[in-house]
């Protein structure tokens, strides 16, 4: 079932998206060389209780964290833990929170120190993939809209999209219908309407789209053992057009 948000539940959204945005811009100021993703995690935590509001991932289906933090060959949903993060490393950080029972999710890659210029493409085109699919959020345009821009852009560059797993709709749960594929045909699937709000988030890899999931049953990485760049943002469908709930500079 799809739901549409009314102007109240959007009000909770936009202060969910908010809490997400400062932890995220948190946990970014404080990752350097030699940090571990566990402590980063600490940081998300105390940011998200902090601001009265609740982590979205912390149980979500027994996972044990705040944030999931993935690195280099990792593509998404790593466990925070031991690992420390190294010169030239590729950070991705993922969070969700909750206000008053409604979710925000994003997520962002950091270069840790000076990343290889590949590595510097890479982050760039997949950021700049997950707003041509923002542009196409649009009353009127269909999901595969979205979902072809965010692919035109990404192997535009020479690189390849994720295709088993995908964004979502988000509301009172963290994952909602409809399933958002970063790929697909411009003019095919459902039609966006207002208060609709989903979350686009394009997991773009250097080599091959395939994936595989490791044994701690979380943990995504790429098939051919390249490196993976992550970008999301919770996104409303407004009269106006898209509103990004989850942009720092939205607020
Ligand atoms: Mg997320
Ligand atoms: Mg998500």
């Amino acid at each position: 079932m799809i739901t549409r948000k009314n102007p109240d539940e959007l009000a909770k959204m936009r202060r969910a998206g908010r809490v997400v945005a400062e932890t995220i811009a948190a946990v970014a100021a404080a990752v350097r060389p030699g940090i571990t993703t566990g402590e980063l995690d600490t940081i998300a935590e105390h940011e998200i209780r902090s601001r009265g509001a609740v982590p979205s991932f912390l149980g979500y289906r027994g996972f044990p964290a705040t944030i999931c933090t993935s690195i280099n060959h990792e593509i998404v949903h790593g466990i925070p833990g031991r690992k420390v993060l190294s010169e030239g490393d590729l950070f991705k950080l993922d969070c969700g929170a909750i206000v008053e029972g409604f979710h925000a999710d994003s997520a962002v890659t950091i270069p840790v120190g000076e990343v290889a210029p590949e590595l510097s493409k890479l982050i760039e085109t997949t950021e700049r993939a997950l707003w041509a699919g923002i542009e196409e959020v649009r009353v009127g345009n269909r999901l595969g809209d979205i979902g072809h821009a965010v692919q035109t852009v990404a192997e535009g560059a020479g690189f390849s999209v994720v295709r088993e797993y995908v964004g979502h709709g988000v509301g009172r749960a963290l994952h909602e219908e409809p399933p958002v594929p970063n790929y697909g045909d411009p003019s095919r699937g459902i039609r966006l309407e207002p208060g609709l709000v989903i979350a686009i988030e394009p997991m773009v890899n250097v080599g091959g789209k395939e994936t595989v999931l490791l044994e701690d049953g979380w943990t995504v990485v790429t098939e051919d053992g390249s490196h993976s760049a992550h970008f999301e943002h919770t996104v409303a469908v407004t009269p106006e057009g898209p509103e990004v709930l989850t942009a720092p500079a939205a607020h």
